[in-house]
């Protein structure tokens, strides 16, 4: 199918991008690298009257580290962010978990903000932000926000983006503790079936709800999995306890 109707217009700087969310209203749709937004809307699950181009913003694609924070782009590719040296060095679970996002294709044009405000609750990256405690910064003609990760995903591709507010960073506080990232999927590069993103004493799951479940350690793993054509909810609650007992045991007395 191809998409319906719909303008097109390209922003140049950040405050270019929330004028025309402001101006355009609910309606309006940024576009990033396109691999979520593009689909959903040749699909007709998505019917925004206008797109705004965020994708040559060339501000938001830095990644860089000032007093012990990890900073990220919006528009860092997920290539760029699991080739990246510095993150490698800080903060080892995201390379490792950006390994599981989907095909290098996908990956050469998804960025780390589209993939963040898409929200979906089976990807990897909200959790890994989740258990990492990160900062979503977010802009709009009234200022700058910043949102802890865990506040952020608010159900099934929600998040607390107002309409007129844009993702520009995330920012991961140093040092990052003992990590442990798996997830189970049926083939490399597909969504997964359950993962697991923990850091220290935090166990962020995904694709066992509607946003990543936050459990601690010692918390018993109460879950509710939904159930769909990859998975009864029963085994994925068996999955989750699974990856569970693997990261107790890979983080042993450390974390
Ligand atoms: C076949 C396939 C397999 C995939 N597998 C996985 C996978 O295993 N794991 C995974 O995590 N992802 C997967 N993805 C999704 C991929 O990671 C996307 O790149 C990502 O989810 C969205 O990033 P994007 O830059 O392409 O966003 P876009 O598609 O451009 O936008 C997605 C949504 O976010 C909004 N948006 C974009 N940027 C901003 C911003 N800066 N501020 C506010 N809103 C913004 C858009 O308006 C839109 O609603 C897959 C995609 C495909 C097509």
């Amino acid at each position: 199918m191809k998409a319906p109707r719909f303008d097109y217009v390209r922003a140049t700087t950040v405050a270019e991008a929330c004028a025309l969310l402001a101006e355009h209203g609910p309606d309006a749709r940024l576009i990033a690298g396109g691999q979520s937004l593009l689909p959903a809307m040749n699909l007709r699950l998505a019917s925004p009257s206008v797109v705004i181009d965020i994708g040559r913003i060339s501000s938001l694609d830095g990644i860089d580290v000032r007093n012990n924070v990890l900073r990220i782009g919006a528009l860092a590719r997920h290539e760029t962010v699991l080739r990246d040296a510095t993150v490698a060095l800080h903060v080892p679970l995201l390379t490792e978990a950006l390994r599981h996002v989907a095909h290098p294709a996908i990956r050469a044009r998804g960025t780390i903000g589209g993939n963040l405000a898409h929200a979906d609750p089976a990807s990897e990256l909200p959790a890994c932000m989740v258990a990492l405690e990160a900062v979503v910064e977010a802009v709009s003609p009234r200022g700058v926000r910043r949102i802890m990760a865990e506040a952020f995903f608010t159900g099934l591709f929600q998040t607390a983006l107002e309409a007129d507010e844009m993702l520009t960073a995330v920012e991961i506080p140093l040092p990052s503790r003992p990590w442990f990232f798996q997830e189970i999927a049926r083939r490399s590069g597909d969504y997964a079936i359950v993962g697991l993103a923990a850091v220290g004493t935090r166990l962020a799951f995904f694709s066992v709800d509607d946003r990543p479940v936050l459990r601690t350690r010692s918390a018993a793993l109460e879950l509710d999995p939904p159930s769909d054509l990859q998975a009864t909810g029963a085994m994925r609650g068996h999955l989750a306890g699974v990856l569970r007992d693997r990261a107790l045991l890979a983080l042993g007395s450390e974390a």
